[in-house]
């Protein structure tokens, strides 16, 4: 067999594993998941609407937050006609505090596509079109309600499977999304796809859980590579790509005679509740010359009165997910403006180190002597 690609390669050796694996692993785990089911409203029912909600209810929400709104949601709309009779109103207001509210608005607006198709889909193809239902969710119900032979893969699948066959391949990315349905596929007994199923789900949910995994009483334990190598909380691998953004900071140092101004960060944002010198935001790379005559800049400072000093420029300081670009100059005025357009303070320069200021800041003062 010739395989010409490493992705193949990859997959190939997987779906080796999951055949040779497949006595182990999922006959030990639905074992474990007849001692350790949860007993919960939506398990007993081959009913798919009912697990629709559930499966849609749990998406980012945990078991024991959704389980009331799942009751509510049930007894004030115990079918699909009766969801797609309601108004969007009525479905936001039960759903009010459970966040992520286009959930709501999809389930709404696909309670309306069964009604029109004449009734629950029961073909994962058809069940996938519905708004708002993704592989995960369509496999859940394909496989609960129908019995059809479709492998879930949530956070907890990604994290019992890559730590079992220690899988370095990132979760988050297209390939290992697509490296790991294909395992969880291959895994599937024949014939016990639901069970399968919620036997992985509440596995990772009870068993191995994200930390202090329960390995000392786990019965995968002898095949588990994660474990064998002492590598339980190096799985799942995630791709460390993260979106680094740039912004541009152009601080400065107001002073009048010898107190100088600060504020105080009142927005969701960066450093909130600390303090820093006057501060202009600029969308790209802004030179002194060009920002000394920018309308965003207060006409006190832009005014000849104004003594100003470029101190610095360039200065980047890395943040997890942005990194800053700061140029500082200090400005020198005869009076206090009140017109900064946000509430200033007054500080005495010796008193600086009594406010908390960004570590951006402080060593910007330390390297010009300003505290
Ligand atoms: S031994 Fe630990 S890490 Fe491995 S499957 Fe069991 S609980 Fe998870």
């Amino acid at each position: 067999m010739l395989l010409g690609t490493l992705k193949e390669l990859i997959l190939y050796r997987l779906s080796v594993f999951a055949r040779m694996k497949d006595y182990n692993f999922a006959y030990k785990l639905l074992a474990w998941y007849q001692e350790n089911r949860r007993v919960l409203p939506w398990r007993d029912t081959h009913d798919p609407y009912m697990i629709w909600i559930s499966e849609i209810i749990l998406q980012q929400t945990r078991v024991v937050q959704g389980y009331d709104y799942f009751l509510r949601f049930m007894a004030r709309f115990p079918d699909v006609d009766a969801l797609a009779a309601a108004s969007e109103d009525e479905v936001l207001k039960c759903w009010q505090g459970l966040g992520y509210y286009s959930r709501a608005r999809n389930l709404h607006a696909a309670a309306r596509q069964i009604v029109e198709w004449g009734g629950f889909p029961e073909r994962y193809e058809n069940i996938r079109q519905l708004k708002g239902v993704g592989d995960y969710t369509a496999a859940a119900i394909a496989s609960f309600a129908f019995g059809l032979p479709h492998a879930v893969v949530d956070g907890n699948v990604y994290r019992v499977l890559s730590r079992y066959y220690g899988i370095e391949e990132p979760i988050d990315t297209g390939h290992g999304k697509k490296c790991f349905a294909a395992l969880a596929q291959e895994l599937l007994p024949e014939g016990k796809a639901a069970d399968y199923n919620q036997a992985v789900m509440d596995f990772g949910a009870l068993q191995c859980v994200p930390k202090n995994p329960k390995c000392g009483e786990c019965p995968l334990v002898g095949g588990c590579i994660a474990f064998r190598d002492k590598r339980v909380q190096g799985f799942p691998v995630k791709s460390r790509a993260l979106t680094v953004t740039e912004r541009y900071l152009h601080y400065m140092y107001i002073e009048v005679g010898e107190e100088i101004a600060v504020f105080r960060r009142e927005a969701n944002d960066i450093w909130k509740g600390l303090y820093e010198p006057f501060l202009v935001e600029t969308p790209t790379v802004c030179a002194p010359e060009d920002l000394l005559v920018d309308k965003k800049v207060p006409s006190f400072i832009r005014s000849d009165k104004a003594v100003k000093t470029y101190l610095c420029g360039g200065v980047r300081h890395q943040l997890t997910h942005r990194t800053l670009i700061c140029d500082f100059y200090k400005v020198e005025l005869e009076d206090k403006p009140d017109d900064f357009g946000r509430s200033a303070c007054w500080v005495k320069k010796g008193e600086l180190p009594n406010y908390a200021f960004p570590r951006l800041v402080v060593m910007l003062f330390e390297k010009f002597g300003l505290w």
